[in-house]
């Protein structure tokens, strides 16, 4: 299991439409690459033979931590010829590429929380690096108009105490962007008054066209060298992308902090590439100037062919090899039936039926564009040029009239939060005190509820809980004098704490601190009601799902990973059954029995249960939804990704499928009809599932069997592949555990329900919902 933090980063989008484009190149299909950023020039042969004369020298061995001193002299002397700018070698480090200067300087410069502004479009690396180094990316957006520049306003009014540095990448990837010395005056002017840093990232600042006069940020004057790291490497440059050797240049404490940090990830860069470097730096430098003359030749070929396509316009770089075109007016258009929608549909688009690589522009944070890198032979910018402007002039107006709104809410925390479930009576207090604070008259939402005649109060302040709260569970009274049994305060943005839940039981008051997403409010407000109503021997919770059949309930209850959901909506698929709960659904014990009770007033599903259920997509199209996926981006269905069949690219607006983070509050009245819908029954019987190769498919077991099962919340099938820690007693996530005791009285619960159902071990592995149908109504149909 990787940790939430690999999770959270993205591939590089380069890579990604890169690989894909490779994989169809190796089916045979002719595909140009316009994706990816690096020259397609050689390395120039006197570097190479540095590289070969250093590896026969035996220069084979582990260097100098921070690079070897000659290849830093060339480093300083480079620096000081091209910008005048005058460098020590306690200055000067060497690393494996820029990317790894820049990720050792992040972590070397940033403390957790702090603020780095990172001007858009930008270089997709920018905001993972910083978030790798626990900062925090402060996106400031540029505009086409202002020529992709960041103004001296807009930087000013992004300062922030909690700013610690700017990132400058001067020229700019993707747009080409380059910023003159009286433009870099004017941010310099906002830089002088503040204590921030510029890491300024020019390794594309030999690439510039037209005269450009190209001015390194350092080079403006000794105090704003003071404040400035300087990026460079020679991978553009010297048509060196894979020989991974990149530098930074500023104050000296800033580079030794590196420099340890570099000693535990990289030791050293390559020896070999090392000197390599020495020699591109040192020597003459007429293949730069040859470089830049021909991608110069070959960004005006493509920016008069890009300029000559109606709808589509684009931004003269002055720097770098990319061109990054605006296509908006083309997302509304489509091709047999498929609208491109976004830039990510456009350049699937272009990659399917033009057979060309570009990257899409919200991958840098800019949507209404593709970037084009120009870094490949003028052969191949003419044959995907001419494939681009013909695939464009294919797309036709859309005929879809209008665009479905979904009522959809995206929380900053997707997920449940851990739960600290017996908090003592001061720590409530103090909890309480701390957080009623923070509720101030205004911003309050409240509201009362009835979860199974236990009436529980919420006070929050985001109105997203609000609003699925109400609409989750039976209203209680709100004014009269009626007291809740127990209440819950959710609170977000409180400084200094973690999404995290608290329980007190004595004083059945819940807590819920920095989250916005319902499902945890929820399962607290579950586990309130349960802790109530189990402790008052009333009745009992149980995780599972259940239907009715001829008058009576059976529920299927079991850990992930044995088909739960599939199962239970294909016995849905039969007339005969109702539909009585989807989650969680509760045991009264009365007279003649227990009796199952279902208390939602709507289902808060997975939006993924349209897998089991395909029948379900229009019906969350007119219900509130909570985090359903709308970009590729955003989904983490690694099987679908796998695949090449998106609906996102194929025109949806969105995709239920796409994410286990969304959820749905479906009033189960929809499915069916409220004539399908049970809402109290006797509880017939409980399948426990589980899912083995071998077993046979229904077993009856006895009560203290069933037990055994039900207490650890293992499964016997599954128990290898889900491990110890990931079994939940009783299956029920909801349930607040607070002590041995409360555990013991939920198991005597069970024991008693058991003793009046039928109990069966269900095997997903072997049967099928036939096999479940055959036990409840005595025939297989
Ligand atoms: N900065 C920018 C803006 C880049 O575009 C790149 C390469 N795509 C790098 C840094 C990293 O270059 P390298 O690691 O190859 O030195």
């Amino acid at each position: 299991m990787v940790s939430e933090k690999a999770n959270q980063i993205g591939a590089s989008p380069t890579l990604k439409i890169s690989a894909k484009a490779k994989a169809m190149k190796a089916e045979g299909i002719d595909v140009i690459d316009l994706s990816v950023g690096e020259p397609d020039f050689p390395t120039p042969e006197r570097v190479k033979a540095a590289g070969v004369k250093a590896i026969q020298d035996n220069f084979t061995k582990y260097t100098e931590n921070e690079g070897i001193p000659a290849l830093k002299k060339a480093i300083i002397d480079r620096l000081a010829e091209d910008q005048g700018l005058s460098y020590t070698p306690a200055e000067v480090i060497v690393s494996s590429g820029a990317k790894s200067s820049l990720f050792h300087l992040f972590q070397a410069l940033l403390n957790d929380g702090e603020e780095v502004i990172v001007p858009s479009p930008y270089w997709v690396t920018y905001p993972y690096s910083v978030a790798l180094a626990k900062a925090k990316p402060i996106v400031v957006p540029t505009r086409e108009e202002d020529g992709f520049l960041l103004t001296a306003e807009s930087l000013r009014a992004a300062i922030t105490p909690a700013t610690k540095a700017l990132i400058l990448n001067n020229p700019s990837n993707p747009t080409g962007a380059a910023y003159s010395r009286q433009q870099l005056e004017a941010l310099a002017e906002v830089i002088r008054g503040e204590d921030i840093f510029v890491v300024a990232d020019e390794i594309y600042g030999k690439l510039v066209f037209d005269g450009f006069l190209f001015t390194s940020f350092a080079a403006l004057g000794p105090d704003l060298k003071k404040k400035t790291v300087l990026i460079d490497g020679v991978s553009k440059s010297y048509s060196m992308t894979g020989w991974r050797i990149g530098y930074a240049a500023g104050p000296a404490d800033i580079i030794s902090a590196m420099a340890k940090i570099q000693s535990h990830t990289t030791s050293n860069a390559c020896s070999v590439s090392q000197k390599a470097s020495l020699e591109a730096l040192r020597g003459p430098q007429h293949e730069v100037s040859r470089m830049v003359s021909d991608f110069q030749r070959r960004r005006n070929y493509c920016l008069m062919r890009l300029q000559s396509v109606p709808g589509l316009s684009c931004f003269k770089p002055l720097g770098a090899f990319y061109l990054f075109p605006n296509v908006s007016s083309f997302f509304d258009k489509e091709f047999q039936g498929a609208r491109m929608r976004n830039s990510y549909g456009l350049s699937y688009y272009l990659l399917k039926e033009a057979r060309v690589a570009v990257v899409p522009g919200d991958a840098f944070a800019a949507n209404d564009h593709i970037r084009i890198s120009y870094a490949t032979s003028m052969e191949n910018l003419e044959k995907g040029l001419d494939r681009i402007v013909t695939a464009l002039a294919a797309l036709r107006p859309s005929l879809k009239a209008k665009r479905a709104a979904l009522q959809n809410t995206l929380t900053r925390v997707k997920k449940s939060v851990p739960v600290e479930p017996s908090i003592t009576v001061p720590v409530r207090d103090a909890l309480l005190a701390e957080m009623d604070s923070r509720l101030g008259p205004s911003h309050l939402y409240e509201w009362n509820v009835n979860i199974q005649g236990v009436i529980i109060r919420l006070r929050t302040n985001v109105p997203h809980l609000y609003d699925f709260w109400m609409e989750n569970w039976y209203p209680a009274q709100l004014e009269g004098g009626l007291e809740p049994h127990g209440i819950i305060l959710a609170v977000d943005g409180v400084a200094g704490r973690e999404p995290r839940a608290f329980f007190n039981s004595e004083t059945r008051t819940g807590f819920l601190v920095n989250t916005d997403a319902y499902g945890p409010l929820r399962s607290l407000a579950l586990g309130m009601v349960m802790d109530t109503t189990e402790r008052m021997l009333l009745s009992q919770g149980v995780r599972g799902m259940a239907a009715e059949v001829n008058g009576r309930v059976l529920a299927l209850v079991g850990p992930p990973g044995t088909r739960k959901t599939e199962l239970f909506f294909e016995l849905l698929q039969d007339k005969r059954f109702r539909l009585h709960s989807a989650e969680q659904f509760f045991v009264r014990f009365a007279g003649n029995g227990p009796l199952a009770e279902c208390a939602e007033r709507k289902f808060f599903l997975p939006t993924n249960t349209v897998e089991s259920m395909p029948a379900l997509v229009p019906l969350f199209d007119g219900s509130k939804c909570e985090n359903v996926v709308v970009r590729k981006e955003d989904c983490r269905e690694v099987e679908c990704l796998r695949g090449e069949d998106c609906r996102l690219d194929r025109g949806s607006l969105y995709c239920y499928k796409a994410s286990k983070e969304a959820h749905v509050l479906l009033d189960p009245n929809w499915i069916g009809g409220p004539a399908a819908h049970s809402k109290k029954a006797p509880l017939g019987w409980v399948f426990l599932l589980r899912s083995d190769p071998t077993s046979p498919a229904v077993t009856e077991v006895d009560r203290e069997e069933a037990l055994r099962i039900l207490e650890p919340g293992e499964s016997p099938g599954l128990k290898k592949s889900l491990g110890p820690s990931k079994s939940q007693p009783f299956f029920n996530p909801h349930l607040l555990a607070s002590s041995p005791e409360r555990m013991e009285l939920h198991k005597n619960l069970w024991r008693r329900l058991l003793q009046e159902v039928k109990v069966y071990l269900f095997n997903s592995g072997t049967g099928n919902a036939a096999d479940i149908k055959k036990v409840v109504t005595g025939a297989a149909d």
